[in-house]
């Protein structure tokens, strides 16, 4: 194996985004002053490990669902959740803090409004992930199918109602306008609602925009962070090498190999030591020769 790494270069907008961070301070806030017994996050604040783990140093813990809580306060993490979960939590006697990202919660109110208008509704998203459970439950049964295909879209079968479009917000800018022409074909008048956010589209723009000078991009982020996997999917497809890690010791040294610019990009969730931990271990690899380019100015939403 050679080491002949140059350069490493970071991407012009990576790691936390506003939500991520908002939702990081009312956990922390929540831990310290509630006088209402144990403080527990619904799933997780956020898909990273790292920022889970030193919530629960700080007292603030997780359960699964709400049903796991018999006591004391519950907080609905960035993603958001259904409007049964609340209703359990009250009924349960939960104090409840709720911390979902205001942009999850303008998809809420465009689908409520679109269940009202009698719209059916196509939403772009992955029914395993909170944030897509979570606006699916705002939707009346037999009103809403969740897509991840194109061939589940073409698979739909019109049902007389209006339709509209609309995403789950880490979902990839390229394959929604994909998935959106076609469905303007197969949906004529289709309502189109883009609701990826601002952070998705940023990180996944600056990702490209190493290109050409990188020749491998290491996405620092959670397994379980949908935006993540889409900046490595994303970053695959440009560059051919793409690996997603949590940690730096995921690194694998032999993945260097021959290879002289490496870019780095982070999730939405990734807190930025995760990231300057990565970029340590390259530049001890290179034997401290390796440069490290860093985006002028990076501005963060
Ligand atoms: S990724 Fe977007 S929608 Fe999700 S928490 Fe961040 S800003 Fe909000």
């Amino acid at each position: 194996m050679e080491i002949r790494l140059k350069k490493i270069m970071l991407a012009r907008h990576y790691g936390f985004c506003m939500g991520v961070k908002r939702a990081i301070k009312i956990a922390e806030e929540t831990g310290n002053t509630t006088d209402k017994g144990p403080v527990n996050v619904i799933s997780e604040i956020v898909h990273n490990d790292s920022v889970v783990q030193k919530l629960a140093g700080e007292g603030v813990g997780t359960v699964a669902k709400v049903e796991g809580a018999s006591v004391g306060t519950v907080i609905v993490s960035a993603h958001g959740q259904p409007p049964a979960t609340f209703d359990t939590a009250k009924k349960r006697g939960l104090n409840i803090v709720d911390a979902t990202c205001p942009l999850v919660i303008n998809i809420h109110n465009i689908v409520k409004k679109l269940v009202n208008k009698d719209y059916h509704i196509i939403h772009f998203g992955d029914l395993h992930h909170d944030e897509t459970r979570g606006v699916v439950g705002h939707i009346p049964e037999g009103r809403v199918d969740v897509i991840r295909t194109i061939d589940e879209l073409r698979g739909l079968k019109p049902n007389g109602r209006k339709y509209a479009l609309t995403s789950q917000t880490t979902a990839g800018v390229g394959d929604f306008e994909e998935i959106s022409n076609e469905a303007k074909r197969l949906f004529p008048n289709l309502e189109v609602f883009n609701t990826i956010c601002n952070a998705t589209t940023q990180r996944q723009t600056a990702v490209m925009e190493l290109a050409p000078d990188v020749e491998m991009v290491l996405v620092v982020g959670s397994k379980s962070s949908a935006n993540s996997n889409r900046l490595k999917t994303i970053s695959e497809s440009v560059y051919g090498k793409a690996y997603l890690i949590n940690f730096s010791t995921d690194f694998k040294d032999e993945w260097l190999d021959g290879i002289e610019t490496v870019g780095i990009t982070a999730g939405a969730s990734t807190p930025d030591f995760l990231v300057e931990d990565v970029i340590n271990r390259l530049v001890e690899l290179s034997g401290g020769k390796a440069e490290v380019i860093r985006p002028e100015k990076k501005k963060r939403r």
